[in-house]
C-alpha cells in the first residue's frame, strides 16, 4: 500500500506548480518542506511576464500582502562604467514587474496547491524498490524520522538537491558553484526605485551586481565563484554605490547568502531517473541574470503532467518530462548566451 501517489520536497514555486498540476489531476500529493512555513528566500522577487501568466492561470492573482513598495518595476536598468545605462522593460504596455517578497508568494502558492503541507519536515534519503519508493522524511523540530510510501518522488529542493546526489554523484562531482550574497540597509539613493539595476563590470563579481528597493531597504548583492573571497569584490562595489549613486547605510535589517550551480549554463540539465524527476533549480532551470521562478512553475507543471500521464496510461514519466521541457531547457541556455552579449562577457566563469 502506498500513502500517496506523490511526494514532493521542497515548497518553492516548482513544488508549488507540481502539487498543484498534480492535485487538478486527482492525484494524492504531500509537500515536504524543511524550513518553518512561510519561510524566507533570498531573492529579488520579481514576477517576470510569464511567471506571471502561470501564476494567474493556475493560482489566480497574486494576493496584496505579497506585494511590497514599489508594487511594480518598469524594468532592469543595465550600467556601464561611463554613466551610461540601458533600459531593459518589463513589459511592453508599460505595465512592469509585481514586486513581492518571496516568503509571501510562496507561501501563498503552496497553500493554494491543495496539496498535504508538512514544514519542518527535511528528505533526508529514500529507497527506490520499483514498485514503490520510501521517502525518508526527518522532522527538524523533534528530531524524529517518519518513513512515507509514494510511487513518485519530484525534487524541488533548489540549486542543492539531495536527491540529485544521491540519484548521481558522478554528475554531482561536475557541478560548479557560485556563492550569492546580499545586504538589506534601512537608507536611502539616487538609484530610481521603480528599476531593478544590474551592474555588469567584473570587478564587483563574476557573475554580476544588484541594487534593488524593497519597502524602503535598499538591497544589493552580488555574486562569485564559490572559494573566492566575497568581501573584497562587496566592498568595492559599496564604496562604488556610495560615491556614484550616494548610497547612504542607516541600520543593516539582514544579510543572506546561498549557492548556485552552473547547470543552467552548461545545458547540463537532471531530469531524473526511474519514478523520481527533479523540477526547477534543482533540475537545473535558471535564466541568465537569475531568474528563475518562470522555468520553476513551468517544470513544476511539466513535472505534474509527465506523472499523471504516466499513473493513468502508463506512460514513462522520465520520458514525458524530457519531451516537455525540451524548449524550456533551450530556453535557459539561450538565455545565459543572450546575458554573455549584453555584458560582453560570460556571465558563470566557474
Ligand atoms: C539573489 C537572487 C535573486 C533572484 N531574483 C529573482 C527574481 O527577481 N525573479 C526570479 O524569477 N527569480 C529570481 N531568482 C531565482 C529564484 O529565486 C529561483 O530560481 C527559484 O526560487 C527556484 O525555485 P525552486 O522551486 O526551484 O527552488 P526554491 O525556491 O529554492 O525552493 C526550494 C525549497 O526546497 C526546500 N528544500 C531544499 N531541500 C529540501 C529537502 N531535502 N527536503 C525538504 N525541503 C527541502 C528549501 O528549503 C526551499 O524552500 C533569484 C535568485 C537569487 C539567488
Amino acid at each position: 500500500m502506498v500513502e500517496y501517489d506523490v511526494v514532493i520536497a521542497g515548497a518553492g514555486p516548482s513544488g508549488a506548480a507540481a502539487a498543484k498540476g498534480l492535485v487538478n489531476e486527482g492525484l494524492k500529493v504531500l509537500v515536504i518542506e524543511k524550513k518553518k512555513l512561510p519561510r524566507y528566500k533570498m531573492c529579488s522577487g520579481i514576477i517576470f511576464k510569464k511567471s506571471q501568466d502561470i501564476t494567474e492561470k493556475y493560482f489566480g492573482k497574486i494576493p496584496n500582502p505579497a506585494y511590497v513598495a514599489p508594487n511594480f518595476l518598469k524594468g532592469v536598468r543595465f550600467w556601464s562604467h561611463d554613466e551610461q545605462y540601458t533600459d531593459w522593460p518589463f513589459s511592453k504596455d508599460g505595465s512592469g514587474a509585481p514586486n513581492v517578497w518571496r516568503s509571501e508568494y510562496d507561501y501563498w502558492l503552496i497553500n493554494n496547491s491543495g496539496a498535504e503541507v508538512w514544514d519542518c519536515y527535511c528528505l533526508k534519503g529514500f529507497q527506490d524498490s520499483g514498485n514503490h519508493i520510501t521517502a525518508e522524511c526527518y522532522n527538524t523540530s523533534h528530531g524524529k524520522t517518519k518513513l512515507i510510501t509514494c510511487r513518485y518522488l519530484i525534487s524541488a529542493e533548489g540549486s542543492r538537491s539531495i536527491i540529485r546526489a544521491a540519484l548521481d554523484p558522478e554528475f554531482e562531482k561536475g557541478v560548479k558553484w557560485f556563492v550569492a550574497y546580499q545586504n538589506y540597509y534601512e537608507g536611502n539613493s539616487d538609484l530610481d526605485p521603480c528599476f531593478y539595476h544590474g551592474f555588469l563590470d567584473a570587478q564587483y563579481g563574476d557573475v554580476y551586481s544588484w541594487f534593488n528597493v524593497k519597502d524602503g531597504l535598499q538591497i544589493f548583492g552580488t555574486a562569485v565563484k564559490r572559494g573566492v573571497k566575497m568581501y573584497p569584490y562587496l566592498s568595492k562595489y559599496t564604496e562604488m554605490l556610495e560615491k556614484r549613486f550616494g548610497l547612504k547605510l542607516k541600520n543593516m535589517v539582514r544579510k543572506a547568502g546561498c549557492l548556485g550551480n552552473d547547470m543552467c549554463t552548461t545545458g547540463r540539465f537532471y531530469l531524473g531517473k526511474g519514478n523520481v524527476l527533479l523540477v526547477g533549480e534543482a533540475g537545473g532551470f535558471l535564466n541568465a541574470f537569475g531568474e528563475g521562478i518562470s522555468c520553476a512553475l513551468s517544470t513544476g507543471l511539466f513535472a505534474a503532467e509527465a506523472v499523471s500521464k504516466s499513473i493513468k496510461s502508463g506512460m514513462n514519466a522520465l520520458a514525458t518530462y524530457t519531451d516537455l521541457t525540451k524548449l524550456e531547457r533551450r530556453q535557459t541556455t539561450v538565455s545565459w548566451k543572450l546575458g554573455a552579449k549584453i555584458a560582453g562577457r560570460n556571465l558563470m566563469p566557474l
